[in-house]
C-alpha cells in the first residue's frame, strides 16, 4: 500500500500529509544565494536537495511555481556593510556587475549539477518598490517605528499581538539578544535588542542606496524575501525552504514581517535541509575546511585524492537526506564513484532489455513489485533520497540478473518488467536527476572519431586514392555507420 506525501514541517516540528492549498498546484520558495562570491559546495547541497523536491512535486503531476531569489542587496557582514559591495570595491567593480558575474557563475553550477531552472528568480534590487511598500504597511499596522531614517520591526508589540515571535527557531523573546546580522552599529536605535531593521538609512559611503519616506537607504535582507514570495506566490503559499542555518533570524523574521503587513502566516510548509560537513567538521572558510565545486572536480585539493565528477559528486549527496548533515570525505567519494557507475552500466543495459511477452507471476515477479512500491513510499516519506536509492539499487540486482540469466524473463510478467523500467528511469533521470556523463563523453569521442575519419576519407579522394576512401567506408559500414556523400559533403549516421 503506497503512503501520501508527508514532508516534516519545522514550524510544527513534525511529519506532516502534504496538501497543497490549491488543489493541483503547488507555490514554492527557496532563499537563493547571496551573489557576491563563489557558490560552495554547501550551497550547492541545499540547492541540489530543492532542485529534487522541485523535480518531485512535478513528477506527482503538481503544477509547481518554484519561485528562487538572487539576494543582491541587504545582507551584511558581521561589520554591517553590504556583502555586495564590500566585495565590488575589493573587485574594483560596479556592484551590479558583480552581481551579474557571481550570478552567472552560479547559473553555470547548477547546470553542472544537472538543476531544473525555477520558475521566477527574482532579484533583490529588482522589488525595491514592493519592499518600500511593505515597509510602509508594517508600519502602517503600526508593528514597526521610524528612528533616525531607519525602520526597525517592533518585536515586543507584534509579540505582544500574535505571541509566536521565535516559533519556527524556538527561541524566546526574553533571551533574544541581537543575534541578526544587519544592524550591529545601531543597536541603540532599537527599542529591544531583538527588534531588526526593515529599512536602513545609508551612510554617505555606502554606494547601494535608493530614495525612500524615510531616508536614503536600503531595505533590510529579510524583508526581500517576505517581498518577493507573496509577490509572486500570494499572502500564504504552501512551501518555504532554505538551509537551516537560515532558520534564525532570516526566516523567524520573514514571518514577523509577513503577518505583521498580512496578518497571515506565509508558509504552509516550512523545510529546512542541513549542513554540509568535511571530514566530520562543519564545511567553513575561516578555519580552511573547504573546496570549491572545481577543486573536487579536478582533485586540485589536499582534502581529495583525485577529482571526482559532477555526477559522482551528485550521487554522493543522494546518498544522505536532506534533512541530516552529510560528511564530504575521500572515501565516501570512491564509494560514491563505484556506486555511481554501477548505476550508469544497469541504465544501458536495461535500455537494451526487452521482455519477450507473457511470464508468471512468480516469488520474483512479487519481490521486483514490492521493492517498485517501496521506493516510492521511501520517497513520499519526506523525499528519502538515501532509501529510495538503496531501492533503485534492488533494482540494479534485478536488472543484472536478467542480463547475466541468473533471472529469467519467464519468472517475471511484461508488465512488471515494463514497470521495472519506467520506474528506474524515472528516479534515476527524471527524479534524482542524475545523467550519463560517461555515455556523453564516450559519444563525443565517437563523434570525434567520425569526423576524423571523413577528414582522411576526403583527403584519399582527392588524391583519388579510391582503395582508402572504399576500405573506410566499408569497415564503417560493418560497425554500423553509413556515410553519405552529398553536395554539401560527407555526413555519417548511425544504422
Ligand atoms: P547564502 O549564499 O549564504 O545566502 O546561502 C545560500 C543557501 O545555502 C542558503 O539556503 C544557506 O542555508 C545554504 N548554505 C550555506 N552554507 C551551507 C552549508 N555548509 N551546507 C548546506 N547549505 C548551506
Ligand atoms: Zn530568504
Amino acid at each position: 500500500m503506497k503512503n501520501k506525501l508527508t514532508v516534516y514541517n519545522s514550524k510544527a516540528r513534525k511529519k506532516e500529509i502534504f496538501e497543497p492549498i490549491h488543489e493541483g498546484r503547488v507555490g514554492m520558495y527557496v532563499c537563493g544565494p547571496t551573489v557576491y562570491s563563489e557558490v560552495h559546495l554547501g550551497n550547492v547541497r541545499t540547492f541540489v536537495s530543492f532542485d529534487i523536491i522541485y523535480r518531485y512535486l512535478l513528477h506527482l503531476g503538481y503544477k509547481v511555481r518554484y519561485v528562487r531569489n538572487i539576494t543582491d542587496v541587504g545582507h551584511l557582514t558581521d561589520g554591517g556593510e553590504d556583502k555586495v559591495s564590500a566585495r565590488a570595491k575589493l573587485e574594483q567593480l560596479e556592484p551590479m556587475e558583480l552581481v551579474q558575474k557571481y550570478s552567472n557563475m552560479f547559473h553555470e553550477m547548477m547546470a553542472i549539477f544537472n538543476t531544473k531552472s525555477p520558475s521566477v528568480e527574482p532579484r533583490a534590487t529588482g522589488h525595491l518598490i514592493e519592499q518600500i511598500e511593505m515597509v510602509k504597511d508594517i508600519l502602517d499596522n503600526g508593528f514597526a517605528y521610524e528612528q533616525n531614517g531607519s525602520v526597525y520591526f517592533d518585536t515586543l508589540k507584534f509579540n505582544d499581538k500574535y505571541k509566536s515571535y521565535g516559533q519556527l527557531s524556538g527561541r524566546k523573546i526574553d533571551e533574544l539578544f541581537s543575534e541578526t546580522r544587519d544592524d550591529l552599529k545601531n543597536q541603540d536605535e532599537k527599542h529591544h535588542p531583538s527588534d531588526f531593521a526593515i529599512w536602513m538609512k545609508a551612510s554617505d559611503e555606502h554606494i547601494m542606496k535608493w530614495n525612500s519616506p524615510w531616508s536614503v537607504g536600503f531595505p533590510g535582507w529579510h524583508l526581500e524575501c517576505s517581498v518577493m514570495s507573496t509577490k509572486y506566490l500570494g499572502k500564504t503559499f504552501d512551501i518555504h525552504g532554505g538551509g537551516n542555518d537560515l532558520k534564525f533570524p532570516h526566516h523567524e523574521n520573514e514571518i514577523a514581517q509577513n503577518i505583521g503587513c498580512t496578518g497571515v502566516e506565509p508558509a504552509k510548509y516550512w523545510l529546512h535541509s542541513n549542513m554540509l560537513l568535511m571530514n566530520g567538521k562543519k564545511m567553513s572558510k575561516s578555519d580552511g575546511n573547504t573546496i570549491s565545486p572545481y577543486e573536487l572536480f579536478t582533485g586540485d585539493s589536499p582534502h581529495v585524492s583525485k577529482g571526482y565528477s559532477p555526477m559522482v559528486v551528485k550521487f554522493f549527496m543522494l546518498q544522505s537526506h536532506y534533512r541530516s548533515t552529510m560528511d564530504l570525505t575521500d572515501q565516501a567519494l570512491q564509494a560514491a564513484e563505484k556506486g555511481y557507475s554501477k548505476l550508469m552500466e544497469a541504465a544501458k543495459a536495461l535500455d537494451k532489455m526487452q521482455h519477450p511477452g507473457n511470464g508468471n507471476e512468480t516469488e520474483n515477479n512479487k519481490k521486483l513489485l514490492t521493492t517498485i512500491d517501496n521506493i516510492i513510499s521511501d520517497m513520499n516519506d519526506d523525499f528519502n533520497t538515501p532509501k529510495a536509492l538503496a531501492g533503485v539499487f534492488e533494482l540494479v540486482n534485478f536488472i543484472n540478473k536478467l542480463k547475466d540469466g541468473h533471472l529469467k524473463y519467464s519468472d517475471i510478467t511484461n508488465e512488471a518488467f515494463e514497470k521495472l523500467k519506467e520506474t528506474f528511469n524515472q528516479f534515476v533521470f527524471d527524479i534524482f536527476g542524475l545523467k550519463d556523463e560517461v555515455g556523453s563523453q564516450e559519444d563525443g569521442l565517437f563523434d570525434g572519431m567520425a569526423e576524423l575519419l571523413i577528414t582522411i576519407r576526403n583527403e584519399a579522394r582527392a588524391k583519388k586514392d579510391w582503395a582508402t576512401s572504399d576500405l573506410i567506408r566499408d569497415k564503417l559500414l560493418e560497425i554500423g555507420v553509413q556515410l553519405k556523400d552529398g553536395k554539401d559533403g560527407t555526413s555519417w549516421s548511425r544504422i
